[in-house]
């Protein structure tokens, strides 16, 4: 008898999706995407004080290519949308999105005619941190929330794909 009759069905593949994911969720790749005041406290998450090497990603990456999570740290200008989006669509699958802060999940106080009305017009987001500014301890409890969801995102699964189907059965209905 063979190890495929021998193992019960979806076992290996199973398994290696829990290996891939904990690989994945203890080595995140962060891009660089501090747009105003709140970037300050993101930037404190990465000092000795902090510390979110503990968590497998103290290096922020200045290259979307690089790069696996996008923290929206500020406000969101419409001059600058287009660039976030441009910078989300380089990053390669699976990736995740943090907004961080009100400003980037509503517009927060800016409620005018420059700032967009929460960054998930522009791109799919994993997790709204609330604050004016959040402190790098809230950060980090978005980081550890964050790991479970890229534990448990299965293999060859495109994340965008599903956020845009999610998004049209909800103006569907
Ligand atoms: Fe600045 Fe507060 Fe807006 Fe963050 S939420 S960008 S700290 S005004």
């Amino acid at each position: 008898m063979g190890l495929e009759e021998k193992v019960p069905a979806g076992f290996a593949l199973g398994t290696v999706e829990k290996i891939v994911g904990l690989a994945r969720k203890g080595s995140v790749w962060p891009v660089t995407m501090g747009l105003a005041c709140c970037a300050i406290e993101m930037m404190a998450a990465g000092t000795p004080r902090f510390d979110i090497s503990r968590f497998g990603m103290e290096v922020f990456r200045a290259s979307p290519r690089h790069a696996d999570l996008m923290i929206v740290s500020g406000r969101v200008s419409h001059k600058m949308a287009p660039v976030v989006r441009n910078i989300y669509d380089q990053m390669p699958e699976p990736k995740w999105v943090i907004s961080m802060g009100v400003c980037a999940s509503s517009g927060g106080m800016f409620n005018n005619y420059a700032i967009v009305q929460g960054v998930d017009h522009v791109v799919p987001v994993d997790i709204y941190l609330p604050g004016c500014p959040p402190r790098p301890e809230m950060l980090i409890n978005a980081i550890i929330a964050i790991h479970e969801q890229i534990k448990a995102t299965p293999l060859g699964v495109n994340r965008e794909e599903v956020a845009r189907k999610a998004e049209e059965a909800a103006l569907a209905a």
